[in-house]
């Protein structure tokens, strides 16, 4: 490229060179004469010229002989016919080379034309010469503009696009940055949008997703959460099982019933889960027929319990494709035991009840067929008759009682009972029974305790004890009340007799209801069975506890502890 563009110029310097030198062939007077006058004539008009045009100009003579130059001393220089552009331009108008100088060391262009003219009767040459040093030099500053331009041009260029490339390449980098927050579950993260073009629709577009997604993702964590609390604080366990067996889910309390965390069981098949192999063959057999199954097993581990199993088929992806079964326990220990008490007690009291009515309906028709004409046995019998209907009348009253305590059907009505006060006026009540069998009541305590307790219900708790408390101690004992505070909050209530007292393997069953050591001995007493029962429930009632102990032939200790305050 370089080097047409330098033949150009050098081609255009040739041009204007032809321009000059014409312009000089028609403006310069043409002189013919003896040779020292021509030199001495176009010298000078070569130095003249050459001002004007900065080149170095030749005259030379049709013969090849210099007859004026600019630059040298036409005498000393040789004939120039043989030059190049001379002979060129003799032969056809104008001659041009580019060549070495032979008096100077360096490239010239040369550029010779014919001169025709009346005042010289030989054609003359008029020749140009310019060296291309200059050429050159002006060529090398051009390439360098041109290099220096091109670089320039270049970093404009650089710049330019970079700052495009930045425009366009920073939101996208941003936008996929957000992208791949939002794919990492961080659904806060959002897009900065500042321009109003197609990148800036797109951040719109990937917040507005966002958006949703935060929202969706909300409301199902939402869900989530209250499935999860659901399940963990239902009183059923529950497990979820796949169409394959696999298990999906496991509630807490599913966790307790089957004695295995969840962790252990989740993701694993239910053959796996080292449980009672009938639990494995009712969850298949649920699997298999996908119908809905109810089944009450024991179980032995990891306590001995009753289980009531429920497994429901549940459907999942469509309707009428199995999804797995629901597995529902529930202990029914509970219930059931309950059931066998209410049964047991109904039991208890029909016999109970039937033994006093035995007794009524046998004498009273020994009587009413007349069989007896004994006024005293009759008298005998009547009174027996009162007698058992009066403990027909006490059982009915302490079974009423009883079931209206355990039902709490009658509200407990809280009040402080200064203490000293109230163990006078029950000991009041119990003095005469005890004086009857020679038995002797006793009271230690510091003066002035109290404790907020229902009045009523602590008096029959206390009547109760201490009426066993001398109906099972011989002539001579003693019944003693003994009362003191263990700590702040409690109020201990100690009822100690010097009876007959409790042997060790019936003291855990003495609460029982009708549960009596002797039942020959109890009936004889007038006792039913219950009042240890109902103690218990009253002193529960208070928030209390009570405890026995006992040694055969010393005698029995009753302990209650109850809160001072309600
Ligand atoms: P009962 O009406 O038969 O007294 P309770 O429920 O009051 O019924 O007592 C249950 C049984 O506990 C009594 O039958 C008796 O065998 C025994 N018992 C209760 N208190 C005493 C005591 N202070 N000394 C010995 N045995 C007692």
């Amino acid at each position: 490229m370089m080097t047409t563009f330098k033949n150009n110029h050098i081609n255009a310097l040739e041009d204007n060179m032809v321009r000059q030198m014409q312009l000089i062939a028609a403006k310069m007077e043409w002189r013919s004469g003896d040779i020292e006058g021509l030199i001495n004539y176009y010298t000078s008009e070569a130095k003249e010229l050459k001002k004007l045009t900065d080149a170095r100009l030749t005259f030379i003579r049709s013969d090849g002989v210099v007859i004026g130059d600019s630059d040298y001393d036409a005498h000393e220089m040789d004939n120039h016919l043989e030059r190049e552009e001379v002979q060129v331009a003799l032969a056809n108008g104008i001659g041009r080379t580019v060549r070495p100088s032979e008096t100077m060391d360096q490239r010239m262009v040369y550029v010779a034309i014919p001169v025709a003219n009346a005042s010289i009767t030989e054609p003359h040459v008029i020749r140009m010469a310019m060296s291309l040093v200059e050429v050159d030099q002006s060529i090398g500053r051009l390439t360098m503009v041109l290099i220096g331009g091109l670089i320039l041009l270049f970093l404009f260029a650089a710049l330019i696009s970079y700052r495009i490339a930045l425009g366009l390449t920073r939101p996208l980098d941003q936008i996929t940055k957000v992208a791949k927050k939002i794919k990492n579950m961080d659904y806060r993260a959002r897009v900065k949008v500042t321009k109003q073009n197609e990148i800036g629709e797109l951040g719109v577009a990937i917040n507005a997703m966002a958006d949703s997604l935060e929202i969706q993702m909300e409301r199902i964590k939402q869900n989530e959460s209250q499935l999860e609390s659901v399940l963990a604080n239902m009183i059923n366990g529950i497990v979820m099982i796949d169409a394959k067996g696999q298990i999906l889910l496991m509630n807490r309390r599913a966790e307790e019933v089957l004695g295995f965390s969840a962790r252990e069981l989740v993701g694993r098949h239910f053959v796996e889960a080292k449980q009672q192999y009938e639990l494995a063959q009712i969850i298949q057999e649920s699997l298999d027929t996908r119908r809905h199954i109810r089944e009450e097993i024991m179980f032995y581990f990891p306590e001995e319990r009753l289980l009531e199993l429920n497994l429901v088929p549940i459907s999942q992806s469509g309707p009428g494709e199995l999804g797995g079964v629901l597995l529902v326990l529930q202990d029914v220990s509970a219930i059931r035991r309950l059931e066998r008490m209410r049964s047991e007690f109904v039991a208890n009291v029909s016999h109970e009840l039937k033994t006093p009515i035995t007794a009524v309906k046998g004498f009273a028709e020994t009587l009413l067929g007349g069989a007896v004409k004994d006024e005293e046995t009759t008298r005998t019998f009547l009174q027996i008759i009162y007698d058992e209907s009066e403990r027909l009348n006490r059982l009915i009253g302490d079974i009423l009682e009883l079931s209206k305590i355990e039902s709490r059907r009658v509200p407990l009505i809280f009040s402080p009972v200064e203490l000293d006060s109230f163990i006078s006026k029950t000991f009041r009540v119990l003095e005469s029974e005890a004086n009857q069998k020679g038995i002797q009541l006793h009271c230690k305590m510091e003066p002035g305790l109290f404790v907020e307790a229902d009045e009523d219900r602590l008096r029959q708790i206390m009547m109760n004890l201490l009426s066993n408390g001398i109906n099972y101690t011989p002539e001579g004992g003693s019944v003693s009340v003994i009362i003191d505070e263990p700590d702040n909050d409690h109020i201990r209530i100690v009822i100690k007799d010097t009876g007959i007292g409790i042997p060790k393997k019936d003291l855990p069953r003495i609460f029982e209801r009708f549960y009596r050591v002797d039942k020959a001995r109890s009936r004889s007493s007038g006792g039913t069975g219950l009042g240890l029962s109902i103690v218990k429930h009253l002193v529960e009632l208070h928030k209390g506890t009570i405890s026995v102990e006992s040694n055969a032939e010393v005698g029995s200790t009753f302990i209650i502890e109850l809160p001072i305050i309600q």
